[in-house]
């Protein structure tokens, strides 16, 4: 383990690297050099970019667009709204190829009478890990842009940005995806039979892929209340945002 963390330089060019506690896959703003920290040997991860296309004001409308449309929002939301706060963070993600089969066993309750069933969940998942742990994100909410996406290049980010290296290796992130397609998988299985007796799992998965992708944090005010919203920077979509609750009569 390093301990002296202002230390560290890159493998690469020799510039001193910045890493915040707990981070462990550093990113040289030098050179771009990817690698992991403390490895034994040290090695370049592969490392793509989604690029920002967005600034302040361009999410600030985005957010006033959502505010007036669909349902469940006050009429005044975007009018009376004031935005709090803004800010861009490059965040780390491991994109996950996995293929996995589940063979199931189970029991069919919703006829009568029950009867037993079995079958195999066979899917492909291009699975989204995000490497910070205890960070809340939602990242089935989230896909990874088709366009937009380069070879990390640390001069397309913007200065001023939150950069947030992974807190986990990749193998830790394959570990979390296979949990994660496991759930999803019996979710799926759950469909076929009302009770399952038997269910297991083989999974191939491929090398992933260390992804850095901007979304916009932003905080909004409504009526005296904070709100919280999530951005894509990439496309200017809203990920996630609060909805204030409207009140309404009950008659
Ligand atoms: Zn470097």
């Amino acid at each position: 383990m390093v301990d002296i963390v202002s230390e560290i330089e890159c493998e690469n060019c020799g510039a001193a690297l910045s890493i915040n506690p707990g981070e462990i896959v550093s990113t040289c703003r030098y050179c771009g050099y990817t690698a992991v920290v403390g490895a034994d040997k040290p090695f370049q991860l592969e490392h793509s970019l989604i690029v920002n296309n967005n600034n302040a004001a361009s999410i600030e409308n985005a957010l006033r667009d959502w505010m007036r449309e669909g349902f469940m929002k006050p009429e005044d939301l975007a009018k009376k709204s004031k935005i709090l706060t803004l800010e861009l963070r490059y965040l780390p993600f491991w994109l996950v190829p996995v293929d996995a089969t589940s063979n199931y066993e189970g029991v069919l309750e919703r006829v009568s009478p029950p009867s037993p069933r079995k079958g195999v969940i066979d899917r492909n998942y291009d699975w989204l890990v995000l490497g910070r742990k205890g960070a809340q994100f939602p990242t089935r909410d989230y896909s990874v842009p088709n366009t937009g996406k380069i070879p990390f290049d640390f001069k397309r980010i913007d200065s001023g940005a939150n950069f947030l290296n992974s807190e986990m290796t990749g193998e830790e992130a394959i570990e979390r995806a296979k949990d994660e397609v496991e759930v999803n998988q019996r979710f799926l299985a759950k469909q076929e039979v009302d009770q399952i007796t038997s269910f297991n799992t083989n999974f191939r998965v491929d090398r992933p892929t260390y992804i850095h992708a901007p979304v916009w944090f932003s905080t909004y005010e409504y009526k005296g209340r904070s709100y919280s919203a999530l951005l894509d920077g990439n496309t200017g979509a809203v990920l996630r945002a609060d909805i204030p609750r409207t009140d309404f009569k009950m008659i």
